[in-house]
């Protein structure tokens, strides 16, 4: 005989609505080294937002971090390119991310020329003009040792039509800022579901 189901009781209130919090997919894209997993890292402990760790996936070192700001909650899984194992077009791909963070470290020009490699893949796949672009030149503290300067970056990121701010992960600094911009980012985003 059919197992019939016993009818399902979803009935709550009218006056209490299920609250959804609104989840946007971060990619970081960049070479290796430049700062990724530590920027990441002070997504998490972000005070001044209020940002938290709420999961860890090992297989993508994914994060998931829930951000309040001025009152709006979003969830932003944020997920670095596992460059050594994937190609960034399958990996944009399989993941499709709301918004993409490039970085590059102002202390190594390859790693500027790999950001330029990767801001071009974006522009070619429309990805520039439909999702949210962040270029991100990290490491900003070790100004002695720079090889890529702030006009440079800048110039790069007007040439595409991105946004560009430099951060150090390692001092915490501009990182807070480089979350709002992202939220900006994704809450301008066509994509964006009406929630
Ligand atoms: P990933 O490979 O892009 O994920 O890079 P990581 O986050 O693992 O960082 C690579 C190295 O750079 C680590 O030793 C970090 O401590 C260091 N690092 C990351 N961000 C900064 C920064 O803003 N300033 C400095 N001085 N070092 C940093």
């Amino acid at each position: 005989g059919a197992a019939g189901a016993a009818g399902a009781g979803g009935e709550h209130p009218a006056d209490q609505e299920p609250t959804r919090v609104p989840c946007f997919k971060v990619a970081m894209l960049g070479a290796s080294g430049v700062g990724k997993t530590t920027l990441t890292y002070q997504f998490t402990t972000s005070e001044y937002i209020c940002a938290y760790d709420t999961s860890l996936d090992e297989e993508f070192g994914q994060k998931t971090v829930s951000v309040l700001l001025d009152g709006q909650e979003s969830d932003l899984e944020v997920v670095d390119h596992p460059a050594a194992e994937m190609s960034a077009e399958a990996f944009c791909a399989t993941y499709n991310p709301d918004v993409f963070v490039v970085v590059y470290s102002v202390v190594e020009r390859r790693t500027f020329q790999a950001a330029e490699d990767i801001l071009l893949f974006l522009w070619k796949s429309d990805y520039m003009t439909t999702r949210g672009v962040v270029l991100v030149g990290n490491k900003a503290d070790l100004e002695r040792k720079r090889e890529v300067s702030t006009s440079e970056g800048r110039r790069l990121a007007n040439s595409c039509g991105c946004k560009f701010i430099e951060t150090s992960s390692g001092l915490d600094h501009n990182v807070d800022e480089l979350l709002v911009g992202l939220l900006a980012q994704v809450q301008l985003n066509p994509r964006r579901e009406a929630l």
